[in-house]
């Protein structure tokens, strides 16, 4: 194999990766993918794996199910306080690199490579009978085809993390795919985004209810280019159930910019009784838990990322809070008035008792129940002054 490989520093970690990968707009697939641009969804996987060290209280396994290069694996192996690492991959380019990577940051004995399909490596764990800790899923475009053998192959208690790139599917371009690939169907909003990660957890809450286990989703986040989610994986009937009760749909009217969680798949406008757009069936639980993004912030202190603090701050702020967010700049479109700063929306939708904070899913959405007349009256009224 000849491939110009280059060094490039990722958090605390070396990484050899194909010079071209860092030069072309699209990273090329060959002869092996690596993507620069995923160094925030890699930082903060960081973050919440050792955060679930921490909480474990004990050494944990890791799994890069599709780990191309090694870029998160091999920085989990540096970074972070887990014990083992498994990298797989099907590329055996990829593989090689990926155990240069090991050998240049120290990790070798940390880590063990697999060069096969995912789903076989994955039926492998099984077949051992070594259930893995944590495993990732980080592949091109969709998860859902690894969803049941990772749940299948991940420990009672463990951690299934995912990226989704296939972002016009999840957020409402293509609702008859997302349909196919998560059981459920998306919708352009707003607050996309949001939809796109609760049908990211329904599909893995369904794919769990199968072998009679739950989910506990901790945290999300997304950008324009991808989605990702971190569940815990609890076992039970009991559990499954639990979960599958977190299933609905979110109604929405695109005239008021109204939006309802439904348990069925219809509604009207309680607004203008337009008949409202459904997303769904989809996750209608929290997407964040809050006690575990307060120890986030300790860990990211700990690991000198504290560029992300504010991101993690913002994300405590809104966890406890309602399904979706508004955009002030829809908002104001609508009513044609100039957009007012975010912070005196918030504080004066709090004034009146009812729940406002900012978003870490969209930079100017402001999550809230209040009704949307009611944000409508606050944005006249600021208007005015
Ligand atoms: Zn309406």
């Amino acid at each position: 194999m000849e491939t110009k490989l280059v060094e490039y520093t990722e958090g605390r970690t070396r990484l050899l990766v194909p010079e071209k990968s860092l030069t072309s707009n699209v990273p090329p697939m060959e002869p092996a993918f690596f993507n620069p641009r995923g160094i925030e969804n890699r930082d903060i996987s960081m973050i919440v794996y050792e955060t679930f060290c921490g909480r474990a209280g004990k050494s944990l396994q890791f799994l890069d199910i599709l780990c191309g290069i090694g870029a998160r694996g091999v920085r989990v192996a540096k970074e972070t306080s887990i014990e083992r690492v498994y990298l797989n991959d099907i590329n055996s380019n990829a593989i090689e690199i990926a155990k240069k990577n090991a050998e240049i940051n120290d990790v070798k004995e940390k880590c063990v490579f697999s060069n096969d399909y995912a789903e076989h490596f994955l039926a492998s764990i099984r077949r051992e009978g070594e259930y893995i800790d944590i495993i990732d899923v980080d592949p091109f475009g969709t998860p859902a085809p690894y969803l049941e053998d990772t749940v299948k192959a991940v420990k009672k208690n463990g951690m299934i993390s995912l990226t989704a790139t296939d972002t016009p599917v999840l957020c409402g371009i293509h609702p008859n795919t997302a349909l196919r690939k998560y059981y459920g169907r998306s919708l352009r909003t707003e607050y996309c985004h949001e939809i796109g990660l609760r049908l990211l957890y329904s599909a893995l809450a369904f794919a769990a209810a199968r072998y009679d286990r739950g989910i506990k989703p901790v945290f999300s986040h997304s950008t324009r280019h991808y989605l990702r989610v971190y569940a815990i994986i609890e076992d039970g009937a009991e559990e499954g159930d639990k979960s599958l009760e977190e299933i609905g749909y979110i109604g929405h009217c695109s005239i008021c910019h109204e939006r309802e969680v439904l348990r069925q798949n219809f509604g009207e406008c309680r607004r203008c009784g337009r008949r409202l757009d459904v997303a769904g069936p989809l996750w209608i639980g929290k997407i964040f838990e809050k006690d575990f993004i307060k120890e986030m912030e300790e860990t990211a202190r700990k690991l000198g990322y504290r560029r992300y603090l504010k991101m993690i701050n913002l994300a405590y702020d809104e966890a406890d809070g309602p399904v979706s967010y508004y955009l002030v700049s829809e908002l104001c479109d609508r009513l044609q008035v100039s957009m007012p700063a975010t912070e005196k929306v918030i504080e004066k939708i709090r004034e009146k008792g009812y729940f406002a904070s900012r978003t870490i899913l969209n930079s100017k959405g402001i999550r809230t129940n209040a009704p949307s007349e009611t944000i409508e009256d606050i944005l006249l009224k600021l208007a005015k002054i």
